[in-house]
């Protein structure tokens, strides 16, 4: 599995992005960043994507996406998969043929480019020779954590945002979790704001690791709100005994 990150920041600035992973070119976790990364090629190349949840920085990319892959005749197709409220909410408050077009009917209704397909938490989705598993976390809205498997039981686990949980650390159970990447979106001065909003920080990232039942091989840290990045590093440096690795765009990493 080769993980190519186009945007890892919490927010959006000059060289930080929102967030957004890509699996082995077709696969992306999350959407906030695609084609001011990827060429117009790559972006065809993309047929799946998982979204975490509904929030702006995380969806943000997608109607730029289809717009571009609608004017390649044909050479791409996009599945938007989630939640059935997060779908919901993309289909009533952005394809809703005001803010965007409805790209499910386009260039026709028979043929469109883009499709939904909601995730139940209680069954896997299979894409190609990945198994994925979606579970509720903590968020402000309706959210979901994924654990992207491979035939092997070897797993990326992608948390999304979230507050401290515990429905993921239970969904892991059982696979190798080679990757996990986490938010930590606040520093420590900040937890109250953290919490009422659903997100971690440093300190709470502590706690939600000492919860794994058996650590993971690497762990990479997502999400930073791009104005406390250097607080929150210095205090994520801190953490003693636990090896991090804080993301920066256009890292790439394989399991
Ligand atoms: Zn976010
Ligand atoms: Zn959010």
């Amino acid at each position: 599995m080769e993980i190519r990150v186009l945007g890892s920041s919490g927010s959006e600035g000059p060289g930080r992005n929102p967030t957004a992973f890509l699996i082995d070119d077709f696969l992306l976790l999350d959407a906030g960043t695609v084609s001011l990364s990827l060429d117009l090629e790559s972006q065809t190349k993309i047929t799946h994507i998982f979204l975490t949840h509904a929030h702006l920085d995380h969806i943000k990319a997608i109607p730029f996406l289809v717009d571009n892959i609608v004017a390649t005749h044909g050479l791409g197709k996009i599945t938007i998969l989630s939640g059935r409220d997060v779908i919901a909410d993309l289909k009533r408050n952005v394809f809703n043929n005001k803010i965007w077009p409805d790209f499910t009917l386009l260039p026709s209704s028979h043929n469109p480019i883009m499709r939904y397909q909601v995730v139940s938490t209680r069954k896997p989705v299979e894409v190609r020779d990945y198994r994925i598993f979606s579970t509720r976390v903590s968020h402000s809205v309706p959210a979901y954590g994924y654990v992207v498997a491979d035939s092997s039981g070897e797993a990326l686990v992608y948390t999304g945002d979230t507050g401290p949980t515990d429905r993921l650390w239970k969904r892991i159970k059982g696979f190798k979790v080679k990757a996990l990447i986490i938010e930590t979106s606040f520093p420590d001065e900040m937890s109250r704001l953290a919490l009422d909003s659903g997100h971690l920080t440093p300190s709470l990232l502590h706690k939600e690791l000492r919860k794994l039942p058996v650590p993971p091989d690497h762990i990479y840290i997502t999400h930073l709100k791009p104005y406390y990045r250097e607080e929150i590093e210095r205090q994520l440096e801190k953490l003693d005994g636990i090896p991090l690795t804080v993301l920066s765009d256009n890292l790439r990493f394989s399991l």
